[in-house]
């Protein structure tokens, strides 16, 4: 096998065994709400959004969003409210 075939075998691979093999540890994205735009971030660990839901309780629905999109590549948000 030449060394083009394997590292797309080996990239197939990665890609299906995510959920054991990535995990996230930094990101920034936007996201395009019914009234504004917000910016959610995650830093090793720590969730975070400029929205007022977020601010007050820690969480929100721009935050979950991003997890459920990111699955077991992210650690939970926090939800005690
Ligand atoms: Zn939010």
């Amino acid at each position: 096998m030449d060394a083009i075939a394997s590292r797309i075998i080996k990239a197939r691979q990665y890609a299906a065994e995510r959920d054991q093999r990535i995990h996230v540890i930094s990101f920034e994205v936007r996201i395009d709400g019914e009234n504004a735009n917000h910016q959610v971030s995650y830093n090793r660990g720590k969730w975070g959004c400029d929205c007022e839901e977020s601010m007050r309780r820690g969480i929100c629905a721009h935050i979950m969003a991003m997890e459920e999109i990111m699955g077991d590549t992210v650690e939970p948000a926090m939800t005690a409210a």
